[in-house]
């Protein structure tokens, strides 16, 4: 059999950069190879428990699943061991030799030279194992996957640098074993009370014990587990009493589950009992991880039954605009061999998803409430995920909606800190609704000829310039009995106090002027008409409630998609000195022209594209040509 001669093989391009940028970024952060190496052998024993619940024969007669770590002094070796789920050679290639995740190109963009920012990077990023390197000159995995024969164990070896080799080996036990020779500078990891302590910081809490040699190795061959200490926890942190955990155990727990290397923002950590039973323990982060923008990528919670870790990846425990939650639910009520296809439409799953909504909203105003300057922190990592709830997620929308935070004429400032609940207490006398702007970005929104007679009577108006923001408000209509109101939309609302009258009368003159700007631009507006929301700017362009905001059309058709073109109302400020002077133009075609510039200047000032530039430009210039005349 060919397989069973020793190949060579060179790394996936990625794979040998990620490795030189582990080894030298990482390089003070040297310990947690032993957390990552702990991490993979407990997942792979969960693997094991979750496929022998079918078929126990996987076993091998060995039901105990445990880890155990060793280290030789005079060999100067580190090894981990587990009898869990093991690999078969197209897996040690797939898994151990490439990264088969599409983010990796994203994953050494994102790595800043800083190495504790990068370090926190690595096990997000699940190149966990490629950590070894950090500590080890050379690593050899034996491996052999449950239920396959002796001799279809592998041995894979790499002296990092470019490549491995792999040949097949008889192995008499099933799972993986990890031996790292150890770099000259390594040495301290030759220590027992060195690697307790790492475990005890990093893997307490893992679920299956971590075994140690309790004296050191006097020679003896390794297959004996006499003289072995359990080093960790072992326990599920999560059906503890909450008064039995200590904070600390709580945040240890968390970087064991997430792989951040922070401490979380909080935590909520809940038994439910009543028509279904499950305990879900869920954590906020501090910072958002590298994939936060990949909405497919949902792998926050995990899903245990009665202890068993079932899977980890699933989109129904936990909707999208949460995405960001780590943490875990463990069901009493589900069957253990309950498979995603069951998931889609479970009447348990349904019932812990809504209870964790609540759940992480309820913890989230808490915190709004309570310590406002963590949940700033929160706001400005997430808030923008948090902003696809109310389109996502209808029967929480009020929740959610006081949750949510803007930049506001208030403060002028671009940091995001009102909340509705805020802009109602600070309304005025008069003043029935609650007025909002969309732009592209803060000073489109705060500059806009929109807000001008607003800003002029102290009337506040929330600024929005992130993307999601007008798709989010055309769901959010109203809020506390208050309507939404965006100022650059529909017909002026007559809700201010009615003896501020901001417009301009709209006497005869007027009208004749909107209707000659009118007739001018015949088909490119629907209508022309006097403004009440101008004050210095001679025009801008108004939107019917339910259409797109110029800059998400803009936004839109640049990304190739087909935007129905809605026909814009141009307002008019007739007092502006420019639309005085085209008042007095006798010039038909002259005054086309000027018309045209207006239009196309509110279409810019609104972030829109013109449909022919290159027509404005020269307009622009002839105007500009024809003052030098003057
Ligand atoms: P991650 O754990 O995030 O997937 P790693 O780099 O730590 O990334 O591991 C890569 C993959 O290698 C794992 O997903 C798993 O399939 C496999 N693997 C690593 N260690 C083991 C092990 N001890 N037993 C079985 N499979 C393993
Ligand atoms: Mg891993």
């Amino acid at each position: 059999m060919s397989e069973s001669v020793k190949e060579t093989h060179e790394f996936q391009t990625e794979v040998a950069q990620l490795l030189r940028l582990m080894i030298h970024s990482l390089y003070s952060n040297k310990e947690i190879f032993l957390r990552e190496l702990i991490s993979n052998a407990s997942d792979a024993c969960d693997k094991l428990r979750f496929e022998a619940l079918s078929d126990d024969s996987l076993f091998g007669g060995d039901s105990e699943l445990v880890i155990h770590l060793a280290f030789d002094k005079d060999a100067r070796t580190v090894t981990v061991r587990d009898n869990g789920i093991g690999m078969n050679r197209e897996e040690v290639v797939e898994n151990i030799g490439t990264i088969a995740r599409s983010g990796t190109r994203q994953f050494l963009d994102k790595l800043t030279g800083d190495q504790a920012a990068d370090a926190q990077l690595i096990g997000q990023f699940g190149v966990g194992f490629y950590s070894s390197f950090i500590v080890a000159e050379s690593v050899v995995l034996y491996s052999r996957r449950a239920g396959d024969p002796v001799e279809a164990g592998v041995r894979w070896e790499s002296h990092g640098g470019d490549g491995y080799t792999l040949e097949n080996v008889a192995r008499e036990h099933h799972g993986t074993e990890v031996v790292l020779a150890l770099r000259e500078d390594a040495d301290e990891f030759l220590d027992a009370w060195r690697l307790r302590g790492i475990v005890k910081k990093y893997s307490d809490h893992i679920t299956f014990p971590v075994r140690m040699q309790s004296t050191e190795k006097d020679g003896e061959d390794e297959a004996t587990d006499a003289g072995e200490e359990t080093v960790n926890a072992a326990s599920a942190l999560w059906m503890r009493a909450k008064k039995d955990i200590s904070d600390e155990e709580y945040q240890t727990f968390y970087k064991h589950l997430s792989h951040d290397f922070e401490d979380p923002l909080t935590w909520t950590h809940n038994r439910v009992e009543g028509k279904y039973e499950y305990t879900t323990l869920l954590y906020l982060p501090a910072r958002a991880p590298f994939d936060l923008w990949d909405r497919d990528h949902i792998h926050g919670i995990k899903l245990y039954v009665q202890r068993v870790f079932i899977m980890d990846d699933s989109e129904q425990l936990i909707p999208r605009y949460l995405r960001f939650v780590r943490g875990l639910v463990d069901s009493s009520d589900l069957p253990l061999n309950v498979s995603r296809e069951i998931l889609q439409s479970n009447k348990v799953i349904d019932s812990i998803r809504s209870g964790s909504v609540k759940k992480i909203l309820a913890l989230l105003q808490d915190l709004a409430d309570k310590e406002p300057e963590k949940y700033a922190s929160f706001w400005t990592e997430f808030g923008r995920v948090l902003k696809e709830g109310p389109g996502e997620d209808h029967a929480n929308r009020e929740a959610i909606a006081k949750l949510l935070r803007f930049a506001s004429t208030h403060s002028d400032s671009e940091e995001q800190t009102v909340s509705l609940d805020q802009y109602i207490e600070r309304m005025g006398e008069g003043q029935a609704h609650i007025y909002y702007i969309t732009a592209d970005a803060f000073n489109a929104a705060k500059n806009s000829p929109h807000l001008e007679s607003l800003r002029a009577e102290g009337t506040e108006v929330l600024l929005m310039y992130d993307r999601v923001d007008d798709w989010m408000m055309s769901f959010l209509q109203e809020y506390e009995g208050k309507k939404l109101v965006s100022v650059a939309k529909g017909e002026w609302p007559d809700t201010a106090d009615d003896d501020v009258d901001t417009s301009a009368p709209e006497d005869g003159s007027d009208k004749e002027l909107t209707k000659r700007i009118g007739d001018a631009l015949g088909e490119r507006v629907d209508e022309v008409r006097v403004s009440k929301r101008l004050t210095t700017s001679p025009a801008c362009l108004v939107f019917k409630e339910h259409e797109m905001a110029l800059h998400m059309q803009a936004l839109l058709k640049q990304a190739g998609h087909d935007v129905p073109s809605s026909k814009p109302t141009l307002e008019i400020n007739p007092a502006h000195p420019l639309l005085v002077r085209m008042d007095g133009e006798t010039d038909d075609t002259r005054f086309g022209e000027w018309a045209s510039i207006l239009l196309d200047q509110a279409i810019l000032a609104e972030g829109g594209q013109l449909e022919d530039p290159a027509g404005f430009v020269k307009r622009l210039n002839d105007v500009m040509l024809a003052m030098g005349e003057d």
